[in-house]
């Protein structure tokens, strides 16, 4: 393994700002392909670091091992946004920039803006495929999933196939994608894949375990590794849907959102969902039924709402599964 410092800038006050790379090569001979994972772009999305941690190490011990296993090269960047991640905020502090969305050709030359455009450039030269990976707010839990924008779909579909997550959602494109890094690279030929899955702050290792494995399947699948560790259990192929086959409920009124479902679980179209109370008058404000029989891949897991918030996108049942 090779550890690179993409970026080094001075603080005021502290340890410099630095982003890290770290990158396996084969052990001789050209690379089939290179792939670089990407996470801790958003500040507060911890599952993205905890997978790229598995990944490291597991490629750390092939490499010691197997080191002929490692036909291509991966590299990994597993805290993009280290002044963000410090702070435990989705934002750069100080700035309020976004950094997922400072990329791609972008003006100005804040620090925020340099570090994006420094990885972006790095990730688009070093990279065949890349997988960046996110985690939802604190508003709304998420099922793994890779996430698609319509117009690539052709090309990333199948690629998707390969990590056995959950959930395929492809979904249509929205203006605020436009500055992504997922987006930029889409639309420059490299694929990339997104990754949104569970929740801010927080990290579910049984979720980043299906994760880890999925990717080892999809570097073996894609001939980067030679072979799949021992330990690397087999998985089922992706549910794919399109945007006719999601269905959203979101509350009609303001106040407490208690759900009566799990994540991933499958309802009966007119079941209950949950309930809206008033907490203080002590009424039921609304029942939360199913609007179609399928899977819940979104859940509001901050309870208070107000009228229009988003509580549920399901899966339809009958909608493509492969
Ligand atoms: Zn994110």
């Amino acid at each position: 393994m090779k550890t690179h410092t993409l970026l080094t800038r001075n603080s005021p006050l502290g340890a410099p700002l630095k982003i890290i790379k770290q990158s396996f090569s084969p052990h001789r001979g050209k690379p089939v392909k290179r792939i670089s994972f990407v996470s801790g772009l958003h500040g507060d999305e911890l599952d993205g670091l905890y997978l790229c941690h598995r990944l490291i190490q597991s490629l750390r011990h092939i490499s010691a091992s197997h080191p002929e296993d490692i036909l291509g090269e991966v590299h990994i960047y597993p805290a993009a946004n280290p002044p963000a991640l410090n702070q435990g905020t989705r934002l750069w502090p100080y700035y309020g920039s976004d950094m997922n969305r400072l990329m791609g050709s972008h003006p100005g030359a804040s620090l925020p803006v340099q570090m994006a455009q420094e990885i972006y450039k790095d990730i688009k030269e070093n990279s065949d495929i890349v997988v960046d990976i996110h985690a939802s707010n604190l508003h709304l839990k998420e099922l793994p999933q890779i996430r698609i924008i319509e117009e690539f779909s052709e090309a990333l579909v199948p690629l998707a196939m390969e990590t056995h997550v959950d959930l395929v959602w492809v979904h249509p494109m929205a203006g605020v994608f436009e500055s992504t890094l997922g987006y930029n690279l889409n639309k420059s030929g490299i694929p990339a894949l997104v990754i949104e899955t569970g929740i801010c702050m927080r990290i579910d290792p049984a979720t980043v375990d299906r994760l880890f494995h999925g990717m080892m399947h999809f570097l073996k699948q894609q001939g980067i590794l030679a072979s799949l560790p021992e330990n690397i259990p087999d998985l089922p192929s992706p549910r794919v849907i399109f945007p006719r086959g999601v269905a959203q409920a979101s509350a009609k009124h303001s106040g407490l959102f208690v759900s009566r479902v799990k994540l991933g679980q499958t309802v009966g179209e007119d079941e209950i969902i949950g309930y809206v109370l008033d907490p203080v008058k002590g009424v039921v404000l609304e029942e939360v039924t199913s609007p179609v029989s399928g899977q819940l891949f979104t859940l509001r897991e901050q309870p208070a709402v107000h009228a229009g918030a988003l509580l549920v996108r399901m899966a339809r049942e009958g909608a493509k599964k492969s």
